[in-house]
């Protein structure tokens, strides 16, 4: 097998990228695409698809775009992935898919899988071609409560076999954390999130926005209308470190923070939920929410933005491209190092950290961080953004009593079917696993259709 190294995608240089909102990596070009894919050797017992959460047939795809079959290549994706052109920006391929390649160690890199994936689902995109119809509709009533990438997974699946799906959602936009969370240099809303949720509509799944399930309509309600429900709700509930001074001007969730940039446009002059954006930021966390949002912050004008993060770079959940991205466009990494109180009368005026080791692993098998005895320091900031995790909001457990969930909040369900206890209604996505990935979620949404498409043909035959 011979060496060959693995293309580049094309990245916008980082001086230029960090002054606005735009996407900052370009993916592959028609020459970039064709040279990768070919790149992939057939494997016979494809160990990079094991890799895959949803299980894509990725040297199926690749042949396809070898022989300069798109269409097949779309055909091929799209049955087990409807959202390609998002999960090949945002999926962590490098420990699924990629990880799994085996040209990784010793053959010039693994095949970018996910860099194809995103040229394959941007192609379908933008072919123009009408959105098949399903063949036969069936009546029988889908409601999909949120709409992240699980409601819109369950909600494709359910309307392309002919179900009658509504979808009911929180905010006055649909898409999820894919909105509200993941920012616009990330994930285009209007050329990719827009695009795929119009595919929906075109499909004939309806959308009621502004609608809290729990609040504006109660489940009961739904179940009277209904034959399924499906509960894509998300994690969307922010944890905090409970340390003094957390409740001071200019302490901020990420959640909070990203949602109102994305969604409520907080960057633009006179908006109606401005958002406060310091000279110094400290960003506590080191996940992908916390590069967002450290990345936001240096788009928005700060000059410092420091990751602060008790363990080492190693240990940083954020996928390797975004933390790169992150330190090519100027965030300092504050690595073994924890915050324990926020300084200030009303407004933040610094945070006390104490250095870390790392100890002994624990029960996630990471080293565990132990404190350095008489090490505290304080940086100097004025904005503290606070992205250490999130939960599944109660609002809807609380009002529906029916449902039974973990003690972190989560819904139970039957893994097989995410059918939850109360028959015919369905859960997936992060309400079910804590904060998670977007393929996970899609994952769960797929599975669930598949029961309630199951349903509405024994009860309609
Ligand atoms: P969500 O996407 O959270 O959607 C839930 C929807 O339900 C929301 O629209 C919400 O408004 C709505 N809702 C909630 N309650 C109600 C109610 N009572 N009634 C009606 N509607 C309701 N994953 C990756 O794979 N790669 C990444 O790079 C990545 N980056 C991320 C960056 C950020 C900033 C965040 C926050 C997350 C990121 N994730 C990433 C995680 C990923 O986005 C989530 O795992 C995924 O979106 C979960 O999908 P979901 O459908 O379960 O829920
Ligand atoms: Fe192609 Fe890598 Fe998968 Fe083998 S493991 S089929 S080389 S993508």
């Amino acid at each position: 097998m011979v060496k060959t190294e693995r293309n580049k995608t094309i990245t916008r240089p980082s001086e230029i990228r960090v002054k606005d909102f735009d996407e900052v990596s370009l993916g592959f070009t028609k020459e970039l695409m064709k040279a990768e894919a070919e790149r992939c050797i057939n494997c016979k017992n494809a160990p990079c698809t094991t890799g895959c959460p949803v299980g894509v047939k990725i040297p199926e795809f690749i042949q396809c775009l070898k022989n300069d079959d798109l269409d097949g290549a779309v055909k091929i994706i799209k049955l087990d992935n409807n959202l390609p052109s998002i999960c090949g920006r945002v999926c962590p391929q490098e420990k699924q898919c990629e990880d799994k390649c085996i040209r990784k160690l010793k053959l010039g890199g693994s095949v970018a899988i996910g860099s194809l994936e995103r040229y394959v689902g941007d192609y379908a995109l933008n072919d123009n071609k009408p959105t098949p119809k399903p063949s036969k509709k069936i009546a029988y009533k889908v409601a999909v409560i949120g709409s992240g990438p699980s409601g819109l997974t369950c909600a494709a699946d359910c309307a392309n076999a002919g179900l009658d799906v509504t979808i009911f959602e929180a905010f006055h936009q649909a898409g999820g954390v894919l909105v509200y969370g993941i920012p616009e240099f990330r994930l285009p809303k209007d050329e990719i999130v827009k695009k795929e949720i119009n595919k929906l509509i075109e499909l004939g799944v309806k959308i009621k926005y502004n609608t809290v399930i729990g609040k504006t309509i109660k489940i009961e309600e739904l179940q009277n209308e209904f034959d399924a429900i499906f509960i894509g709700t998300g994690a969307g509930l922010p944890s905090f470190m409970n340390i003094p001074g957390e409740n001071l001007n200019g302490v901020y969730s990420a959640n909070e923070f990203l949602t109102r940039v994305n969604l409520m446009k907080a960057f633009k002059q006179n908006a109606d939920t401005p958002v406060f954006v310091g000279k110094n930021v400290a960003i506590v966390g080191a996940g992908n929410v916390a590069m967002d949002a450290a990345r936001t912050a240096k788009r928005l004008g700060a000059d410092n933005v420091y990751i602060v993060y008790r363990r080492s770079k190693e240990e940083m959940p954020a996928r390797i491209e975004e933390i790169e991205h992150a330190i090519e466009e100027g965030i300092e990494l504050k690595l073994l190092t924890n915050p324990t109180k926020i300084l200030g009368e009303q407004f933040v005026e610094g945070m006390e950290c104490v250095q870390m080791e790392l100890g002994e692993p624990d029960a996630s098998g990471r080293r565990r961080p132990v404190e350095i005895a008489n090490s505290n320091f304080v940086l100097s900031v004025d904005q503290v953004i606070m992205s250490i995790g999130t939960r599944p909001n109660p609002l809807l457990t609380n009002e529906y009593k029916a449902l039974e969930t973990t003690k972190r909040g989560t819904l139970i369900v039957n893994e097989e079917s995410q059918e939850t206890v109360v028959k015919n209604i369905f859960a997936g996505g992060d309400a079910v696993t804590g904060a998670a990935t977007v393929i996970l979620a899609m994952g769960a949404g797929k599975n669930a259709a598949k029961t309630i498409i199951a349903r509405a043909l024994s009860k309609t035959i």
